[in-house]
């Protein structure tokens, strides 16, 4: 046990102070070990002695000094879980999860008292005493416990990242922490953070009139020399790979992080360096090691030639370099910084064609040793890559990071790497904060991220692979220190790095449309969303179209001309109450409200899982705008089957997810999940996603609808055409915003301009058309009037063109039923005679009216 342990604070006067009890904890003498090597550990003291004290401390501090894995244990040593939960939301799921199951371990504790809960999943239990979950949980959970009464400390990780849901909780937060105190049972608040602009949270009079007190946690990091290019490449992707085999072949032992934007980049760069370094388990001991995932034939076979070459074993040198370390940092701090490895220059690590930023370790000499001037080659200098894979044929460990990867793939960085082996991991940027990899020493930088930025009016979104900001950088950079003095090498110029990187990565909650939080808020009694103290706020323009969204969705009462003028906002309608209890966005709820008729529960249940899990589908090979070739998309065939006729066909792109989902479930029920998503192209995680939702919607609607009885089928059967035909009306009243119609061909007289608008749609808002995406299965009917679930952007050379996607084709008279607030009527027509439906006890007239700010005249329709 550590000593510092059992002298805790002494309980001062203060009314915040805990009583403190110290709960034992059993852990075994490798984590403790392990543990004890973490900064925070020496601070525990420190830390427990100010969260006693104070009701709202802030903890800053370098990743990886064990923040999130430690200090919910100091907090249940502590006796904070003796009689209420530690909770700590992380805004990652892979996060959550992970450290859910680190701590567990660490603390000898099962996963039923150390557990997690994320949106499609969990293992919380009665017994659950510190309890890890994604922002957007305890979010949900303040809607119908707003003190939070469950909770004696609440932490929120990772709030620099400043996801939206973190963002509210600080607001939040500060307030009900004041009321819990009110009340004689305390909440505490931990807000930890990497140490980024830490100032939004406690130099903020909005969130709180007396500063919260800060703890940086010291961290030992060693040195990181940071390496420009002087060039930088547009093909990053291509340099990252010529950087880790330049590494891979002239530097000395230790993990390589290579940064990249997303998964295509991962895995694209995991299988070429799998290829050239491959990986060939020693045939007597192959079945103790962990085994390398999609390692094909042609692997193998290559790593059969190369089986012969002695490898190099490097161990003799690490163990030394480990003992050196390890006893440096028993012996003071200062030291620390001075740490160089045995008879390794610095200069070594200069790879040609970096620039070495010279305030880190200063390069008097301009000139550079003779024996390190390699003949290789400058960034774009074309010489091709047999040159540099000549030096080194030990063999690369290399695994892809990647949000989306299945949590025993993510857990491979943990686990040790073969012997003989480095280590190479290529992450999108959950390695940046989230996930700390142990051993690395080099980090390759692309610079770059992938950001989905949303038009602020119409909601459409484009993926951009812009540059990281300057935070993010140097985090980046951040993880080569954490055993040794590191390196990283940047893909880009300093002079790029100095004009074109933002300071901060702008908060999330400033880039996204916000109606569902909007709605969520309204709903918990928070009126004057304007007015909530935001760490940053949206801005007014966003606010406004979320609230219009909101009333076009019938969530929010229409406001009366008379009433612009006050400022109390419209009030939320019991539409939008449903709609509120679906964890779902407020479009897929209403479908959900709307759809307890006719025995269509079942379906809408289905595709609004089914629409709200990322990539079920998996494309391939087809082409951004052109038209599938006849096998381009191996599995476009079959799904153009799935919506074939009739009906099915006008639903389109979503009847196809829910054949699919429905086949995959029914494949599932009969043991042959994962050969089904081979063949059909869908992403196993995915299905299985679209299943948990699909319980959790059945569950609440069970809960609210009093004459339903949902189960969840394995064997739904596809709807009748009449069904069909509902859920396409279903579609539109939650997707009323997004109707596009399209371009008439006839009028254009050019036969190349007509070639180009073949599939060219308006939207009712935006003024370029966009195109049917190919993937659509509606492409070569390209319906007349058609709701999408999509719209983006794609850069195509110098221009941009728009896209949409997930089509289904609708009826424009159906339009003043379900969208009235964007009909505008013209006249109320008298002639034929109104009908009045006795079962209803409606009237019914016929209307001439237009859509849309365009003015898209409608056919007369009964309403
Ligand atoms: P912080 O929150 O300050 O960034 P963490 O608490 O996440 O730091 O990490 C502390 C240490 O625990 C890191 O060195 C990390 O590598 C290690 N660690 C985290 N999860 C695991 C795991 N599953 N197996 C082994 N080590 C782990
Ligand atoms: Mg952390």
């Amino acid at each position: 046990k550590s000593q510092g342990k059992k002298t805790k604070a002494a309980p001062s006067t203060s009314a915040c102070t805990h009583q403190t009890v110290y709960v034992p904890v059993h852990r075994s003498s490798e984590v403790q070990e392990a543990r004890l090597r973490l900064p925070i550990l020496a601070e525990e003291q420190e830390v427990m002695e100010t969260i006693n004290e104070n009701p709202i401390v802030i903890v800053a501090g370098e990743t990886g000094s064990g923040k999130t894995t430690q200090l919910p244990q100091f907090l249940y040593e502590a006796g904070y879980a003796q009689h209420k939960m530690i909770g700590v939301t992380e805004p990652r799921r892979v996060a959550a999860i992970a450290m859910s199951k680190r701590v567990a371990h660490e603390m000898n504790l099962p996963e039923s008292e150390v557990s997690y809960l994320i949106r499609f999943e969990g293992n919380v239990t009665p017994a659950t005493r510190i309890k890890f979950m994604t922002d957007g949980v305890l979010l949900k959970e303040i809607e119908t416990d707003f003190l939070l009464s469950k909770y004696s400390v609440i932490i929120l990780d990772e709030a620099h990242e400043r996801s939206v849901y973190t963002d509210i909780l600080v607001g939040l937060l500060s307030r009900i922490v004041p009321l819990r105190h009110k009340r004689g049972q305390p909440l505490k608040l931990v807000i930890m953070s990497a140490t980024l602009r830490v100032t939004d949270f406690t130099e903020n009079e909005r969130l709180f009139k007396v500063p919260p007190p800060l703890l940086k946690v010291e961290a030992r990091q060693f040195p990181v020399t940071i390496h420009f290019q002087k060039r930088t490449p547009d093909d990053y992707v291509a340099e990252a790979y010529r950087k880790t085999l330049k590494i891979h072949n002239q530097l000395p032992e230790g993990g390589i992080l290579v940064f990249v934007t997303g998964q295509q980049e991962v895995n694209q760069l995991v299988r070429k360096l799998r290829r050239t370094f491959p990986y060939h388990p020693p045939t007597s001991s192959a079945k103790d090691r962990p085994k390398k995932a999609g390692e094909d034939t042609k692997t193998l076979q290559a790593a059969a030639t190369d089986s012969d070459v002695e490898v190099e074993d490097p161990k003799e040198l690490e163990f030394d370099m480990k003992r050196t370390i390890r006893n440096m940092r028993k012996s003071k701090k200062k030291f620390l910084a001075q740490i160089t490895l045995p008879k390794i220059n610095l200069d070594d690590y200069k790879l040609p064609g970096d620039d070495t930023e010279a305030d880190m370790h200063e390069q008097q000499d301009e000139e550079e040793p003779e024996e390190l001037m390699l003949e290789d080659d400058d960034a774009g200098d074309d010489d091709g890559e047999a040159g540099l894979i000549s030096g080194n044929r030990r063999p690369l460990w290399v695994l892809p990071l990647y949000s989306l990867l299945s949590s025993e793939k993510q857990n491979r960085i943990f686990q040790p790497v073969p012997e003989g082996c480095r280590l190479c991991v290529v992450s999108t940027n959950v390695a940046e904060t989230s996930l700390t990899i142990p051993h690395i020493k080099y980090v390759v930088d692309s610079g770059r991220q992938k950001t989905r930025l949303y038009d602020k009016l119409t909601g459409v979104s484009a993926f951009v692979v812009t540059y990281t900001s300057k935070a993010s950088a140097d985090q980046r950079a951040g993880r080569a220190g954490r055993i040794s003095a590191g390196h990283c090498y940047r893909l880009y110029s300093s002079a790029v790095y100095n004009d074109c990187f933002e300071a901060f990565a702008q908060p999330d909650i400033q880039m996204k449309p916000v109606e569902d939080l909007m709605l969520q808020m309204r709903c918990m009694g928070i009126d004057r969303v304007v007015h909530f103290p935001f760490p940053s706020p949206p801005d007014q323009t966003q606010l406004q179209a979320a609230e219009h969204r909101l009333t076009v969705l019938g969530a929010l009462e229409v406001r009366k001309s008379s009433e612009k003028t006050t400022d109390l906002p419209p009030a939320v309608t019991r539409l939008g109450q449903v709609i509120s209890r679906f964890p779902v966005a407020p479009r897929f709820g209403k479908m959900l409200a709307l759809s307890n008729q006719q025995q269509l529960l079942p379906y809408t249940v289905c595709l609004v899982a089914a629409l709200s899990v990322q990539e079920v589908l998996i494309e391939t090979g087809v082409q951004r705008d052109e038209d599938v070739a006849p096998g381009a998309n191996r599995f476009h065939q079959k799904r153009q089957s799935w919506a074939a006729s009739g009906n099915y066909q006008l639903l389109g792109d979503p009847m196809v997810l829910l054949r699919a989902v429905g086949a995959a479930e029914y494949a599932g029920s009969q043991g042959r999940l994962s050969e089904f998503c081979t063949t059909n192209g869908l992403r196993p995680k995915a299905v299985s996603e679209v299943r948990k939702l699909r319980v959790q919607l059945t569950n609440e609607i069970n809960l609210n609808v009093s004459d339903v009885e949902l189960g969840v089928d394995p064997e739904l059967k596809p709807p009748t055409d009449a069904q069909a035909r509902f859920l396409r009306q279903i579609l539109l009243a939650g997707m009323g915003d997004r109707v596009a119609r399209k371009v008439p061909l006839a009028d254009i007289a050019d036969k190349e301009e007509r070639r180009r608008l073949k599939y060219a749609y308006n939207c009712a808002d935006m003024e370029e058309p966009a195109f049917l995406h190919a993937s659509s299965v509606l492409r070569q009917k390209a319906p007349e009037w058609v709701v999408y679930q999509e719209a983006y952007e794609l850069q195509n050379g110098d221009s941009t063109k728009m896209f949409i996607r997930g089509i289904t084709a609708i009826e424009p008279e159906w339009l003043l039923l379900y969208v009235p607030l964007l009909c505008n009527v013209r006249e109320v027509r008298e002639d034929p005679a109104p009908r009045y439906d006795e079962a209803s006890g409606r009237i019914f007239c016929y209307v001439d009216a237009t859509f849309g700010k365009a003015g898209w005249d409608l056919p007369l329709g009964e309403v």
